[in-house]
């Protein structure tokens, strides 16, 4: 009698929790679908480009596409057209045109599924239209050339945000993952933040080192973006934010999308990560033209390893953004996956189909609905509004 008694118990308390947790998953999946969701960062042009995938189907691997981010309720998400460093001077320019066009052909073919958002009217025009909002942005100086009629040129085509390094050190600032050389932004990298600042583009200080990034703040009279960094008091790499950065950021008005590979969130994966960026940095090539593409075809799928899940959780991604908004509070954060860039993802966040699971942890964590609408995208459809423009 006893024993049965305990076993009852046993059961409704199981069968509570269960339905706690599947309320709790539910409110999530609902208040996701509600959500104007913003990702700052992903590198699936990769997969474009080099795969020739068509994005508008469900892919067997990789971390996006159309149905994952119906799905995950990521109606905007910033499509990088990033160039590896070694791509030098104007072929850098060459291979970020081709980039763009892979883009186009993708627009072109799905004109009811996706489309290119180049103002905060656009986007919430195409969301309300229940299509995908595709922003562009660039990654790394070096694409640029030098050229501030390049940068223009970009902006004209659509291009929203430039980040101002990739791994590596450009001819005008340095590189978080580099060796100190021009002691932050040289005279001209200050001209380009102006210049992106007079244009309406985005400043993404990822990538950048510290004293970029305060030089670059120096010189900005617009928010700036850090679209795809995390916490470094949680995961101490030098492409995450100190909490003084943090500080500096909130105070200039911006926001950081944080960043989802298991390395940025959890200090047991980070040395993983340092081994991918010195083997990046050490990358040179004197190739051009077709021969240079091949080089970074086979870079790409020598590369294209499996996929892992590293030690961190959908909670360590929680934790980072509890983490900013103590610190820079709760306008200042975003999300910024680096899906499709990242080889090491949480448990939980495997691709852009899971963001409701990060939902439920803020849930849990006492968010508000208000909160997570800013978190998901309203902080970062704030900076576009600022710099981009209505
Ligand atoms: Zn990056």
């Amino acid at each position: 009698m006893k024993r049965t008694f305990v076993w009852v118990v046993a059961l409704v308390m199981t069968c509570s929790s269960l339905t706690i947790s599947q309320t709790l998953d539910q409110r999530a999946r609902r208040i996701q679908s509600g959500v104007l969701g913003i990702d700052g960062h992903n590198d699936s042009v990769q997969h474009v480009i080099y795969e020739n995938v068509d994005l508008a189907n469900p892919l067997p691997d990789g971390m996006i596409d159309l149905p994952r981010l119906r799905e995950g309720g990521i109606h905007v998400p910033f499509f990088a057209l990033w160039v590896p460093t070694y791509y030098q001077g104007a072929e850098a320019v060459r291979r970020t045109l081709d980039l763009r066009e892979a883009m186009e052909r993708l627009f072109d073919k799905h004109p009811d599924q996706i489309e290119l958002a180049t103002s905060a009217r656009d986007i919430q025009r195409i969301v309300g239209q229940h299509k995908i909002a595709a922003v562009l942005t660039v990654e790394g100086g070096h694409q640029i050339d030098n050229d501030l009629a390049v940068l223009r040129m970009y902006r004209r085509m659509g291009i929203l945000a430039m980040t101002l390094t990739h791994f590596r050190n450009n001819d005008w600032a340095d590189s978080s993952t580099d060796k100190p050389q021009h002691n932050g932004l040289t005279d001209f990298g200050k001209q380009v933040v102006r210049e992106m600042n007079s244009i309406g583009m985005m400043v993404d200080i990822s990538h950048v080192s510290d004293k970029t990034f305060y030089d670059a703040l120096e010189v900005t009279t617009k928010p700036v973006i850090a679209s795809h960094s995390s916490c470094r008091s949680i995961s101490d790499v030098p492409r995450n934010m100190t909490d003084d950065m943090l500080r500096a950021l909130a105070r200039n008005g911006g926001v950081v999308g944080v960043n989802f590979a298991a390395s940025f969130l959890n200090q047991q994966d980070a040395d993983v990560l340092k081994k991918a960026i010195s083997s990046e940095n050490a990358m040179q090539t004197s190739l051009t033209g077709a021969a240079l593409d091949q080089f970074a075809g086979k870079e790409y799928f020598d590369g294209k390893g499996e996929i892992k899940v590293g030690n961190a959780t959908v909670a360590d991604a929680a934790a980072c953004i509890d983490h900013v908004v103590k610190i820079a509070g709760i306008d200042h954060v975003g999300i910024g996956s680096d899906f499709d860039g990242i080889g090491l993802v949480p448990h939980g966040l495997e691709d852009v189909s899971k963001l409701p699971n990060l939902t439920a942890e803020l849930l849990q964590r006492g968010y508000s609905e208000d909160d997570i609408r800013k978190i998901m995208g309203g902080n970062f459809l704030r900076v576009i509004k600022e710099v981009v423009g209505q």
